[in-house]
């Protein structure tokens, strides 16, 4: 059975609308909202069940507060800054179910909106517990999982849910995850180029696996690519490295070998004297990494190549910077990598949290065709994974 989306739902006028949103945004040590994407994403299927005269119900996650309440992780600051993008008040509920929120949600307009509290205050959220599902649900008629970034996850908000609220949709910043992600990996238009970064090859090993047998060339940058280079037998001083990890980099490296898919490292680096922002650092070739220096960047030469590699690229998918972006001295080859991607003649789609804020400081964000909310929801998508998000809204 196919998704159905919000918009093919007949009437939602005085419906009471359920939306799992993904509100986990960051914020700064007054509790401000210092990011604002993932509730800009969610906007567009709010205000569609608004102008449709919907009694809106959100909720979502923010944080771990690991099954209490905890003041730190309220959603007030997410809500106020929901109702100041969207342009009308959003209620802020006391907790996620019980006699109280039952009476705000009785008293609802149509159009009006209520957020309700974290739903990780309960233990019952990541157990995907029925009975919590339940309260939750709280009468609700209509359920919209506009929350890819947690679709990884079976959560009672996310997953049990469905079970209970008799009407069952996905909105449109899934419908936007989902479309984007099948263009790039089910039906590529080739070659389709797959760049990986970040810091260790555990975190992306499925993916690899997964990806060398679908893509014309992979990408690696970052901490990962020490590691492949010492498979090669190079000496990569105290880079990140993971030992363990060596063979299955040399099996990566000769499947690729076998599909001839072509697999670029970088060439050169730039190596730092300690972990630091202000560490002493210089630009290396790869072959040529001094004993107790670490690699925390690309060089401007793999910068180069890279750049190359992608200028046939008809498709393209990035997560993982290409260094420690986040100190300026390590950034260049992720900006440079960045610019590269912003460049391409292609479907370009970039992944993960990191690569997200990369590409913003970069200053890149308009130039590249989308910009997943998903993390881990987006490597497992990449790995081959169903959801349990999504298959819940399969029925
Ligand atoms: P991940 O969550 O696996 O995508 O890793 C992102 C993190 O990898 C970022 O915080 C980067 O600072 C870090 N990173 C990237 N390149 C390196 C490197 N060469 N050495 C250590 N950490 C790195």
């Amino acid at each position: 059975m196919g998704i159905c989306y919000i918009d093919q739902i007949k009437d939602l006028k005085e419906k009471k609308v359920f939306i799992r949103v993904d509100f986990n945004v960051p914020q700064n040590e007054t509790g401000a909202v210092t990011e604002d994407t993932r509730i800009l994403g969610a906007i567009p299927t709010i205000k569609y069940a608004v102008e449709q005269g919907a009694k809106v119900i959100l909720a979502s996650h923010l944080g771990r507060p690991k099954g209490e309440k905890k003041t730190k992780y309220t959603m007030a600051p997410a809500s106020q800054r929901l109702a100041e993008l969207i342009g009308i008040p959003v209620k802020q509920a006391p907790d996620c179910f019980g006699a109280e929120v039952t009476g705000m949600i009785d008293s609802l307009k149509g159009g009006e909106i209520l957020m309700l509290e974290n739903v990780r205050f309960y233990p019952g959220e990541e157990k995907n517990d029925p009975e919590f599902a339940r309260g939750l649900a709280n009468g609700c008629d209509v359920y919209v999982n506009d929350a890819f970034a947690v679709s990884h996850r079976a959560h009672a908000s996310v997953e049990a849910i469905t079970k209970v609220i008799p009407v069952i949709a996905a909105g449109f910043l899934m419908r936007d995850e989902m479309t984007y992600f099948d263009k790039a990996m089910s039906n590529p238009v080739r070659p389709l180029v797959a760049i990986l970064g970040g810091a260790k090859v555990s975190g992306k090993l499925e993916v690899l696996e997964k990806l060398v047998n679908k893509v014309d060339k992979i990408v690696i940058g970052g901490g990962m690519a020490f590691t492949f280079l010492k498979a090669m037998g190079y000496s990569v001083g105290n880079s990140m490295v993971e030992d363990e990890l060596i063979p299955t980099a040399e099996k990566i490296l000769s499947t690729a070998k076998e599909r001839g898919v072509k697999f670029y490292l970088p060439i050169d680096c730039v190596v730092a004297d300690s972990f630091k922002a202000t560490a002493t650092n210089f630009i290396t070739p790869v072959q040529e990494i001094p004993d107790g220096w670490m690699a925390l960047d690309i060089g401007p030469a793999s910068a180069t190549l890279f750049t190359e590699s992608l200028r046939d690229a008809k498709t393209v998918i990035w997560n993982g910077p290409m260094g420690v972006f986040e100190m300026d001295a390590f950034c260049r080859g992720t900006f440079a990598v960045a610019e590269a991607v912003a460049g391409c003649f292609a479907t370009t789609i970039i992944g993960g949290g990191d690569t997200d804020s990369a590409v913003r400081k970069a200053g890149v964000e308009n130039r590249v065709s989308y910009i997943s909310t998903g993390g881990g929801a987006f490597l497992e998508l990449l790995e081959g994974k169903i959801l349990p998000g999504v298959k819940a809204l399969e029925g």
